[in-house]
């Protein structure tokens, strides 16, 4: 049903844009693509103009693959360096002014869910750390406390990549930045933490440089924003302009991150394990079969 607004009224394919037929030809709409299949079909996002190498970037590019209805999707974010690339995808995309993608998504997937029912229709967000923990915090508690059913992935470059290079809650204590030239005095802010306090029935911490792990948090959690409640991806995403990361080092310096200090994590509430297995056959969540009681 939602996959008609994609194809061409009849008699006009042959005068639509080659990109445009592309995408109805052999974009992932309606069909079930993953990263492994990446370079046999159209992707949804195949340009930005964001800064060679970055790291952001492929996240962006590796999430979006990895939506379970991209055509019923839409992506919300801010202002920063991924919503240059986001707002470049052949989906909708919600632009919520500064700090205020949450409370925009909020009022979306409230309202596709009055006119749509039962259909899904998935909202995501999308954005940087500066908007997502400093200037758009209080909103982004605030929906996770509401319990609003949509999915929050935080772009963390751990610093303003876009505005020159100044401190947000996400950099690490004693970092060092051009707009930052003492140190910064505080500690990184656990949003981790708040999101599982806040309500979060998944939570979980990726780097790009794993693209299956990537695309199994980014399923979970859309899926299980979709009827349980709200979901929380915090992904590492290096600015390798404002760390002076050389282009070639982007995935190195992922892993050396991944292994030092942004180590996978995943947490799950009882409702969301139940969800996954009894609508989505996560085998791995199913509960286990009680031990076999041995008479003594
Ligand atoms: S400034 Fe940093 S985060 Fe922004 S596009 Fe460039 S490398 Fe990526």
């Amino acid at each position: 049903m939602s996959l008609d607004y994609v194809k061409f009224t009849p008699g006009f394919g042959k005068f639509m844009p080659k990109e445009y037929r592309d995408m109805v030809e052999h974009g992932p709409f309606g069909k079930k693509t993953s990263v492994s299949q990446v370079g046999t079909f159209k992707e949804i996002l195949e340009e930005h103009p964001m800064c060679a190498g970055c790291a952001m970037t492929l996240f962006i590019r590796l999430a979006i693959i990895a939506f379970p209805n991209p055509e019923d999707t839409i992506t919300v974010g801010t202002a920063g360096c991924g919503r240059l690339a986001i707002s470049q995808a052949a989906i909708p995309f919600v632009y919520g002014n500064y700090g205020d993608q949450n409370g925009v998504a909020s009022g979306l997937s409230r309202g596709l869910r009055l006119r749509f029912g039962d259909k899904p229709k998935d909202v995501v967000v999308m954005a940087g750390d500066g908007g997502m923990a400093d200037i758009g915090f209080a909103q982004t508690l605030h929906s996770w406390f509401r319990k609003e059913k949509f999915t929050t992935i935080m772009l963390d470059n751990e610093v303003y990549g876009n505005t020159g290079g100044q401190e947000s809650g996400m950099t690490n204590k004693g970092q060092v930045l051009k707009m930052a030239p003492l140190g910064k005095k505080f500690e990184k802010m656990d949003m981790l933490g708040m999101a599982k306090v806040a309500g979060c029935a998944y939570v979980a911490t990726v780097v790009p440089n794993n693209p299956r792990r990537v695309e199994s948090v980014i399923k979970k959690a859309v899926l299980i924003a979709r009827e349980v409640g709200p979901t929380y991806i915090q992904a590492y995403t290096s600015c390798n302009i404002e760390y002076a990361i050389p282009t070639d080092k982007v995935m190195e310096d992922a892993k050396d991150v991944e292994n030092d200090r942004y180590a996978f994590s995943e947490y799950l509430t009882d409702e969301a394990k139940q969800h996954l297995a009894e609508l989505y056959g996560y085998k791995e969540y199913l509960p286990k079969p009680a031990a076999a009681v041995t008479k003594g």
